[in-house]
């Protein structure tokens, strides 16, 4: 297949190729579009002939449900049964990476919701994904733009990696803001009551969700792998989730203690580290991968999955991580972190590392 790369950096110097891009969405063609979250591989939600061709692109299980992204959340009512909570957090957090699990309507075929009765809605804010998606004038599918079992792509040359020659258009809008996934809710309505289930961290936080209902549970399956019993809510959960091929160990433990490992690890293994900017200048410049300032949360999400890209062409023995802080933004790479090293925590004490460990 023929694929078209359009750089795009300002939506109204590129009206032509937004319309192209949307013309080949109606018509039943996939487009990789940039979101403010991670690039996602569009196609016509009310399509199941789209939705078949994007299962099929990614290599992923057609049981794994898909988001549908729309223009205004106000389109929402057009795909899905909404209520009075999906208004209040609309009105806080869209555009913006929030997705809402809600009843779908007919409209919205099986083949886009993996067989379920509800749809993943997201409504984003780059100005970019918008304009197709206004342009196209049908709700845009789109997983993650990424084969699947490989990190989600947070800039165009990731995803021409993995897609070029089996999409229609690839979209290059430069690097994602965010770099994250979006955060994903499910609105439970038990009679009175309205609460919310957290099934993916995201740029909207726990605490930010909090302000808005004041029930948000998290679901038990955020933190790891489900038990043979368990019924995932999401049913991404399910899945094997990205791990470089190279074993990634998440050290956890106070910054000095943490850093003198890494110095002494440098001095007898070819290991890659994912390290704080602080801590560039104590370590050797081999295989060294920074991912900003400590306290810098927002650059770690901007760059983590990228980094893990780059720990695939390095090759390295080991890759080395920090253990991310559950606060804040904090759960959302945990998240990520955790998967990724299939729950492979190293813990550093200050005292063990003195004798040597
Ligand atoms: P991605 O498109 O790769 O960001 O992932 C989409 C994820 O959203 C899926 O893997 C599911 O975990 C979740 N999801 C999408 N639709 C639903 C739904 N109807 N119910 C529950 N989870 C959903
Ligand atoms: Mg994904």
């Amino acid at each position: 297949m023929n694929t078209q790369i359009v750089k795009i950096e300002k939506v109204e110097e590129h009206i032509s190729d937004i319309r192209n891009a949307a013309s080949i969405i109606k018509n039943g063609g996939l487009v990789v579009i940039p979101t403010e979250t991670v690039y996602g591989l569009g196609g016509d939600g009310t399509n199941p002939q789209s939705s078949k061709k994007i299962y099929e692109a990614k290599g992923r299980p057609s049981d794994n449900p898909l988001i549908i992204h729309i223009a205004h959340s106000a389109d929402a009512e057009k795909y899905a049964h909404t209520c009075e909570l999906y208004y209040d957090l609309a009105k806080a957090f869209m555009p913006g990476p929030l997705t809402v699990i809600l009843p779908k309507k007919d409209i919205i075929p099986k083949e886009t919701t993996g067989g379920l009765d509800t749809v993943a809605v997201r409504c984003p804010s780059h100005p970019v994904a918008h304009a197709v998606i206004e342009c196209a004038g049908v709700p845009i599918s789109a997983p993650s733009a990424n084969i699947s079992g490989r990190p989600s792509a947070t800039s165009a040359e990731y995803v021409v990696e993995d897609f070029y020659g089996r999409v229609d258009m690839i979209i290059d809008g430069g690097a994602c803001e965010i770099g994250l996934e979006s955060t994903i809710v499910m609105i439970k309505n038990d009679g009175e009551k309205k609460s919310l289930v957290l099934l993916r961290p995201g740029a909207i936080t726990y605490d930010a969700l909090c302000c808005v209902c004041e029930y948000v549970e998290i679901s038990p399956t955020l933190e790891g792998t489900l038990k043979e019993d368990e019924h995932p809510l999401s049913p991404g959960m399910k899945y094997k989730h990205y791990a470089p091929s190279s074993p990634l160990v998440l050290l956890d433990g106070e910054d000095d203690a943490v850093l003198n490992f890494l110095i002494s690890e440098q001095k007898s293994k070819n290991c890659a580290i994912i390290c704080y900017d602080e801590e560039t200048k104590y370590l050797e410049d081999k295989l060294l991968l920074p991912i900003g300032a400590k306290n810098d949360l927002r650059s770690h999400g901007k760059m983590i999955f990228a980094r893990l890209r780059q720990c695939d062409r390095l090759s390295p023995e080991i890759i080395y991580a920090h253990l991310p802080d559950k606060s804040g933004l904090g759960l959302a790479l945990y998240n990520r972190m955790i998967r990724a090293a299939a729950h492979t925590v190293l813990k550093i004490e200050k005292d063990d590392f003195m004798k040597g460990v």
